[in-house]
């Protein structure tokens, strides 16, 4: 996951807001927005209230908005009368493949966070609206998702590690333990709702748990081939090496929370480089 700074999208949408003029009787849409402004404004200062506090789950529904507004909303949202000029430079500005949702390297799509069907209130405002994989879009009505990228900078940081314990060898299989955890380096408001997002997010919606599992069998089974190791390697060579592949996963991603990085620097545990050298000096005596 990754902070989504002022610098990729700065929209002030209180100012969006009050720039619609009254329209023509005959868009019969755009009426509904004009009409409903003050109430799309409350909403707004609402959301940024509970979102800044940790409890963007928490936020109450606005049934009078859903009740009269939703078609409006939407419509506006796809085909927008007034600025739509944010929703496509964001878009185009995130042509990345990095998911500010779940951290996977496919995102693509400019997804609501609050779903516009069950809050069409925010059907267009730019901080409900996140790069993602299709992570987001799998929740469909379920908006369990705890942490909104607009918000925390926190998401620059290393937010979770992947915690292995090495039991030992049956056969050609290597018996271990894995867990993907969150670091404790944070506010426990936000530690709460990064555990919230683990659970409910990533691991419900998107596929890392078993591309983790996979990867780590597939370096633990056979590390000589899966991180090409030639020769005899000392304990600090060893782990030069795996220090590189963390760096190069983190420059692609531009980001700590991409999984090969959180991967790697797993293997960098004490026990774990132990295993890998006892693996290599079976091959390389
Ligand atoms: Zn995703």
């Amino acid at each position: 996951m990754k902070y989504i700074n002022k610098k990729i999208l700065d929209v002030d949408d209180f100012a969006n807001l009050q720039s619609i003029r009254k329209p023509l009787d005959s868009h019969i849409h755009l009426k509904k927005v004009y009409e409903y402004k003050n109430d799309l404004k409350n909403s707004y200062i609402n959301y940024i209230f509970f979102a800044k506090r940790y409890k963007l789950k928490d936020l109450p529904r606005s049934l009078k908005i859903e009740r009269v507004g939703k078609a409006s909303f939407i419509e506006h949202y796809n085909n927008p009368k007034y600025f739509s000029d944010f929703i496509s430079d964001f878009r185009n500005k995130n042509r990345s493949n990095f998911c500010y949702m779940c951290g996977s390297m496919n995102a693509g799509t400019l997804d609501h966070l609050l779903p516009k069907d069950k809050y069409p209130e925010f059907a267009f405002f730019s901080k409900n609206l996140i790069p993602s994989c299709d992570c987001n879009s799998k929740k469909n009505d379920n908006i369990s998702s705890g942490i909104n990228p607009h918000f925390y900078q926190e998401c620059n940081s290393e937010l979770f590690y992947l915690d292995i314990v090495i039991h030992g060898r049956l056969g050609n299989e290597v018996q271990y333990g894995f867990n993907i955890k969150v670091k404790n380096s944070f506010n426990l408001n936000f530690i709460d709702l990064l555990n919230f997002h683990l659970l409910n997010h990533i691991i419900k919606f998107s596929d890392i748990n078993n591309y983790m599992k996979n990867h780590c069998a597939r370096i633990l089974n056979n590390p000589i081939q899966a991180l090409s190791i030639r020769r005899k390697l000392s304990r600090s060579q060893l782990v030069e090496k795996i220090e590189d592949l963390v760096f190069i996963a983190t420059s692609e991603a531009d980001s700590p929370n991409r999984w090969d990085v959180i991967l790697y620097k797993g293997l960098l545990k004490k026990s774990v480089i132990s295993y890998i050298l006892g693996e290599i000096y079976k091959k390389y005596p």
